[in-house]
């Protein structure tokens, strides 16, 4: 095949840029946009090994929720009042910057609230008292009871719910793809990169192909960034999430999305009707933790049963599609963001816990501020990687644990 002189610009072997993102997925597209956005005149590339949210970003179940992955009253329990408040409000602005930045019609955007609910009673009780944490924090939502949340989703066995207005979901795919449009990057999908090599004057990466050499550096690649970051190791693993797709239902049953049973399962129905159904991995912790793209029988039954036990309706339809994907955990469920040991000009974000769409557009924006001012940015304490600095808990090679209340 000949090469015209348009093509060969292009492959030329080493291209050189003012900052490189490396991951096209949420939080990489993302932090590319923010880069575009608050800098126009810098040269920034996108490097993507496969193809955009070839990962979790376009895998996952598209609900933008706020706070973390676990009730509010837990993480005011585990992080403190203030603390708490703040993780809440990250991923409110997340939110309300994904509907006023970007053209919610491109990638679905329903802002109809969310329903998280309660699969035991003491599950209930926990959302309940949940309530005055979360006026006190200006987040608006309401309890609905067992009979009232069961209505409301045409389901049953419910034990209550909290409705929380500013719930919304995405296609999460069309999501990435539209960021990464709007972001003004030269966007490299299949380009692994395969080594990084620091100098005096920033980092050249290796792809197969080509060498992309910039001074700052951007490292979103979901549970992967111990490959090319191996001293952050201990602060990610790859956790494995199952879903499936029903065939259309004959009406919309199920008007919001649903997360229940602390975050164990979450269902939701497309604009086509179809049952989006995901989660069971509780029951199946250990073979989960894995970074293998695949489904398996037990995950999959596990989330039929939830299916069909709270939707009575549903074991008519068929079942379309199942699928996997594999994600970042970090070991106290915050995401992880820091800067790379030795090299500070290189800056990375990981552990989303399953959470990366409540983070991911809030979290581009603070990683484009890390890496191209020397200040640090406003809600980095949050999620600092600092946080597993601990000399005792590094010997042992483990991370501290951080369950007990870090304020109040
Ligand atoms: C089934 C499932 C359902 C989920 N549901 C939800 C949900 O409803 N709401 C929610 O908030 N979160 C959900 N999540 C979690 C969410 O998808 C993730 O937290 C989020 O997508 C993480 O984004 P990321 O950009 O950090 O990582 P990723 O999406 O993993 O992106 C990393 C990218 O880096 C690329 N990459 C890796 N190595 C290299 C390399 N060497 N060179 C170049 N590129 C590389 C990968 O190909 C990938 O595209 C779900 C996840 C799954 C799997």
């Amino acid at each position: 095949m000949t090469v015209s002189i348009w093509q060969q610009a292009h492959q030329k072997r080493e291209a050189a840029y003012d900052v490189i993102v490396v991951g096209g997925g949420i939080v990489g597209c993302s932090t590319a946009y923010w880069l575009g956005r608050r800098a126009p005149s810098l040269d920034v590339a996108l490097l993507e090994a496969r193809t955009l949210g070839a990962e979790a970003s376009g895998r996952n179940a598209g609900f933008v929720l706020q706070g973390t992955h676990a009730d509010y009253r837990t993480d005011v329990e585990r992080y403190g009042k203030r603390t708490a408040r703040r993780l809440w409000q990250f991923t409110r602005e997340n939110r309300d910057l994904l509907a006023a930045e970007l053209r919610g019609s491109a990638f679905s955007w329903r802002a109809d609230g969310a329903l998280v609910a309660a699969g035991t009673a003491e599950e209930d009780e926990r959302l309940r008292t949940s309530l005055p944490h979360l006026r006190a924090a200006g987040a608006p939502a309401v309890h609905l009871d067992a009979e009232e949340t069961n209505d409301r989703i045409g389901a049953s066995g419910f034990h209550g719910s909290l409705f929380v207005t500013t719930g919304a979901a995405v296609n999460p795919l069309h999501l990435v793809q539209h960021v990464a449009a709007k972001s003004g990057a030269d966007v490299h999908t299949q380009h692994p990169v395969e080594h990084v090599r620091w100098g005096e004057t920033g980092a050249v990466l290796g792809t197969p192909d080509r060498h992309f050499r910039a001074p700052r550096v951007v490292f979103a690649l979901g549970p992967a960034l111990p490959e090319l970051v191996p001293a952050v190791s201990s602060v990610v693993r790859s956790v494995r999430a199952q879903m499936l797709a029903t065939a259309p239902a004959d009406a919309v049953r199920i008007p919001v999305p649903v997360y229940s049973h602390r975050g164990g399962f979450y269902v939701r129905q497309r604009e086509d009707r179809r049952l989006l159904v995901g989660g069971g991995r509780h029951a199946h912790r250990a073979a989960e933790e894995t970074s293998r793209d695949a489904t398996t029988p037990a995950v999959q039954a596990t989330i039929e049963r939830y299916l069909h036990t709270h939707f009575p309706w549903s074991p008519s339809l068929g079942i379309e599609q199942r699928w996997s994907g594999t994600m970042g955990f970090s070991p106290d469920g915050r995401p992880v963001v820091g800067r790379v040991p030795e090299h500070p000009e290189g800056v990375f974000a990981t552990g989303f816990t399953g959470h990366g769409m409540g983070y991911g557009f809030r979290m581009g924006r603070l990683l484009a501020d890390l890496v191209s001012a020397n200040e640090t940015p406003e809600a980095l304490d949050l999620f600092a990687a600092s946080r597993f600095e601990d000399p005792d808990a590094k010997q042992a090679g483990a991370a501290p644990d951080r369950s007990r209340p870090t304020d109040s």
